[in-house]
């Protein structure tokens, strides 16, 4: 996987890939899949777990619990995510508020939603409010996390404002988004004036 790759409705990943280095994160039973199916624990790349466990030892020196709610999703999961809201909510409906197969970033083992730990308790309830939102935003970057779907950028991305989606861009780049305010769109449009040849 190419950490700067852009994952979205205009670039999808294709429907066979599966990262090969998945790996359980945590034995939180609150997840976000409630362990319905045992293949569905939250798992990401294990060529991004040093940095998340940087990342969350990091934070936790603050007194913020940061854990992982949900990581990789297979493509055939997205369709079926897709399809029973087209069935029940209608296709406009999906179309807004559901991610197409292929083009969310969870198929990619390399970004994930976060949830909290607080006074031993789980909570999923994640807003741009948070103290621990206030930390990742300025501290992220350093492990080479972005916050994928900024409020001020949904215009750019498409995407509703989401306080806890995160993705890895490896460090060099994340501290470049971070430094100049960019979401990944944006990276990859100037790339393109640069170079015409750029492709993504
Ligand atoms: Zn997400």
């Amino acid at each position: 996987m190419d950490y700067s790759a852009l994952i979205n409705k205009e670039h999808r990943l294709n429907s066979s890939y599966v990262p090969n280095d998945l790996v359980i994160t945590d034995n939180n039973e609150n997840n976000f899949h409630n362990y319905k199916d045992p293949t569905l624990k939250p798992m990401i790349s294990a060529s991004i777990l040093p940095y998340f466990l940087m990342m969350q030892a990091a934070a936790l020196k603050e007194g913020f619990h940061i854990i992982i709610d949900s990581g990789y999703r297979s493509y055939d999961y997205q369709q079926v995510i897709w399809d029973k809201n087209v069935e029940e909510k209608g296709i406009e409906y999906t179309k807004r508020y559901v991610m197409i197969p292929g083009a969310s970033e969870h198929q990619s083992g390399i970004a994930f939603d976060i949830a909290y730990i607080r006074n031993g308790l789980y909570t999923d309830d994640v807003t741009g409010d948070d103290p621990e939102y206030a930390w990742l935003m300025n501290n992220a970057h350093l492990y080479g996390f972005i916050l994928r779907y900024p409020k001020d950028k949904e215009d750019i991305t498409g995407i509703n404002f989401e306080p806890w989606h995160f993705r890895f861009v490896g460090v060099e780049l994340a501290t470049y988004l971070h430094e100049n305010n960019i979401s990944l769109e944006e990276y990859h449009a100037r790339k393109k004036e640069e170079d015409p040849n750029h492709n993504r």
